[in-house]
């Protein structure tokens, strides 16, 4: 993107009830330069908490150039860098065998696949994949694992039996079109699988303005399962189950600790370790009784086939 076209920014209405009245909530600093503070408010109407203003779906690609922008970097040799890769490889079992329950076979589009691991992770288990990825650079990485990208969803000829966006919906500028779209391409009974940062977990209310999920300029929307719920309900989908993801409270709690201690190396490795260990290890206890807690939660939602 040229960088000398000014950043464009717009005033969206409440994704879920489409309410124009909203109220302050939380300034968040963008975590690649903290000098650029962001606005999160609150829906005066259903409490969806989202981004306003934002930039515009024109102006967003400015805010995903940072290298350390985890979801699109190359494999790295770094300690964190093989840490994240094994927790990605684990994580993307995990999700097989969650889906597998559900269909056990059949075609499936991953919205947002980035550079393309779940889908091969899916490819070796027999499934027909097919992936989406805006950002050049991914989207490159994914190809020359020999996966098939589409450009547009209007370019699949047929339908798939599950779609997922793993942490995608809540970068997504025309979500409501977005679900509206899927449940034209899902089979009857297709499985859409949302995972998405959980606003009213635990890390959330303990580290406040520094909660890493909230990620503005690049997260949109805050959501609640209550907002999902109704969300997919107006789009033509049944929740079916809701799961947690394990490593989610880790990964949340050590980058939050690290916005919270200014990325001072001494204070992250004493009291910013220590309070990170305490919060993902409770967020995780808890979220074994009660999704509803946890850092982040899958939605495994039906088509209904009466829209
Ligand atoms: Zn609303």
């Amino acid at each position: 993107m040229n960088e000398l076209l000014p950043i464009e920014m717009e005033q969206p209405v409440c994704l879920v009830c489409g309410a124009d009245s909203r109220k302050p909530f939380l300034t968040v600093a963008d975590r690649f330069d903290l000098s650029q503070t962001f606005q999160l408010v609150q829906c005066q109407q259903c409490g969806l908490v989202y981004l306003c203003p934002r930039p515009t779906e024109k102006s967003i690609a400015h805010y995903y150039q940072d290298p350390g922008y985890q979801p699109h970097q190359l494999k790295t040799l770094s300690l964190s860098g093989k840490i994240y890769e094994a927790v990605r490889v684990i994580n993307n079992r995990y999700k097989r065998r969650l889906i597998e329950k559900y269909i056990g076979e059949g075609r499936i589009l991953d919205y947002g696949c980035g550079t393309g691991e779940f889908l091969l992770e899916m490819k070796k288990s027999g499934w027909e994949t097919y992936g989406f990825e805006p950002a050049p650079r991914a989207a490159q990485i994914a190809s020359n694992y020999g996966l098939d990208l589409i450009e547009k969803l209007d370019n699949l000829t047929y339908t798939v039996s599950v779609i997922t966006l793993w942490h995608v919906l809540e970068h997504v500028h025309r979500a409501r079109h977005l679900l509206k779209q899927f449940h034209d391409i899902l089979d009857p009974n297709g499985l859409l699988c949302l995972a998405l940062p959980n606003r009213t977990c635990l890390d959330a209310k303990i580290f406040k303005q520094n909660w890493v999920a909230y990620d503005a300029p690049r997260h949109l929307y805050h959501f609640s399962p209550a907002d999902i719920e109704k969300l997919l309900s107006d789009c033509g989908f049944t929740i079916a189950s809701m799961k947690s993801l394990p490593f989610d409270p880790w990964f949340n709690a050590f980058l939050s600790a690290g916005l919270e201690t200014g990325r001072n190396r001494m204070r992250l490795f004493t009291f910013g370790l220590l309070k990170s260990v305490i919060v993902a290890s409770m967020v995780s206890l808890l979220s074994i009784c009660d999704t509803h807690v946890s850092s982040s939660i899958i939605y495994f939602a039906r088509k209904e086939n009466t829209r």
